[in-house]
């Protein structure tokens, strides 16, 4: 019998050790080019780190998006999910990481798919969101079993596609299928990157909609006998600018959204189209389409139906007040904001680790933009989620993305202390 600190003692022992290794494995991971758009090398990425699972005493199976339309012969969705059950199947804690990565893009000063280690980092697209997250995973569960550790629960890691463009052949396709549920799952950690002193819990909502304003053509010499479309988008802009932008300003979220901006309700104008075509050849008409579409950001505390109903009512005042004003509204994306309900226990074993690998409690912070949490949250039905991972989230999609091999170690540590208790283990 060892004490409980003996224990964790061997873990991190376990962790040092294999610091080369982990390197090694991002390494490598990088240098699998899974570039999102359009997909490339998924199946390849997928069984590379499938291979590892199964190293690791995992069971592993591999799933494919059948029936998504992205799924194609020349892209396939593939999707790993590795199993290594412990003494009993539950509590059972599921760590996921997307491996599809954004386009290099410009201003690399070396092989963003080289795998290049220099200076204490692993560079590369996709190091820090989200690969070198996905070893902190699977070497967080390792470590436990070199160790000599026997887990009560049972731990599960999942590689999935396509987070990049909304995940839906991706963790949405594993919810989906069953894959997470509140019949099985207990606890999910996403180990994107989180500066490795803060947790994620949650996002704010998403509702891109269209707005198409209709008038009559006639000849641009006499406007009078048109009615422009143009014009009656301005008029919704204004109203939208004058009245709607600065009471979703005064709106405050009490979810710890980073940056402080994005604790507001905000609208962004996202394109907007009128009359003929700028570069093509132009004659004389009153305009009679204007297309605009926009993406408004709103709180939990909002909810969807009250976001929409003020939109639309801000159409219709519109149109009641402009002669001739026609317009049609169409929803494009709705996304609805996500938050780890206070008392998680998954939080809460986060923190405790993270005083122990670290010395001082987590952060507690909310994403601006979205991440698979949603698909965890309301397709599989698993609140106790939240993101927790090594990299610096600022440099996500950006040239010469890197992570820290510190960071990665002492992020694998807080994820393993805290799979021990979330599997009831320690
Ligand atoms: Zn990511």
């Amino acid at each position: 019998m060892s004490t409980k600190a003996q224990q964790i003692d061997r873990v991190f022992a376990a962790i040092d050790a294999a610091t080369e290794e982990m390197v090694d494995f991002t390494s490598e991971m990088i240098r699998i080019p899974t570039v999102n758009p359009p997909g490339d090398a998924y199946e390849e990425c997928a069984h590379f780190i499938g291979r590892r699972l199964e190293q690791c005493d995992f069971a592993v199976e591999y799933l494919a998006a059948e029936g998504s339309p992205d799924h194609t012969a020349t892209h396939p969705r593939v999707n790993v999910i590795g199993l290594r059950r412990g003494a009993t199947s539950r509590p059972l804690v599921h760590l996921n990481g997307h491996f599809d990565v954004v386009p290099a893009g410009a201003g690399w000063t070396m092989d963003p798919f080289g795998g290049i280690v220099k200076d204490g980092r692993i560079y590369g697209r996709g190091t820090c969101d989200m690969k070198a997250g996905i070893t902190a995973a699977i070497y967080a569960a390792e470590a436990i079993r070199r160790a000599g550790i026997p887990l009560v629960g049972s731990v599960e890691i999942s590689g999935t596609v396509d987070e990049e463009s909304g995940g839906f052949a991706g963790m949405a396709y594993l919810a989906k299928q069953g894959r997470l549920s509140p019949e099985k799952t207990d606890a999910v950690i996403i180990t994107e990157p989180t500066n490795t002193d803060r947790v994620y819990i949650g996002h704010r909502g998403v509702y891109w909609f269209e707005v198409t304003t209709r008038g009559r053509i006639a000849h641009g010499c006499m406007p009078f006998l048109g009615v422009s479309a143009i014009e009656h988008m301005g008029i919704i802009l204004d109203q939208l600018r004058r009245e709607l932008m600065p009471a979703l300003n005064a709106r405050t979220t009490a979810m710890p959204v980073k940056p402080e901006g994005a604790r507001h309700a905000t609208l962004n104008i996202n394109a907007i189209a009128g009359g003929q075509p700028i570069d093509g050849i132009q004659t004389p008409c009153v305009a009679d389409i204007c297309r605009a579409i926009f993406d408004r950001r709103f709180l939990v505390e909002e909810g969807f139906d009250a976001t929409r109903a003020e939109i639309v009512a801000l159409l219709e005042r519109a149109a009641r007040e402009t002669p001739e004003l026609v317009y049609e509204l169409r929803d494009l994306m709705v996304v609805h904001p996500v938050r780890t309900p206070d008392g998680a226990s998954v939080v809460s074993a986060l923190d405790r680790a993270a005083q122990q690998v670290l010395g001082r409690p987590l952060l507690l912070a909310a994403s601006p933009g979205t991440y698979d949490h949603k698909h965890v949250d309301r397709i599989a039905g698993v609140p106790n989620c939240v993101a927790y991972g090594p990299g610096i989230l600022d440099l996500a999609h950006q040239p010469d993305e890197y992570c820290e091999i510190n960071d990665l170690v002492q992020s694998t540590k807080v994820l393993a202390l805290s799979i021990l208790e979330l599997t009831g283990s320690l």
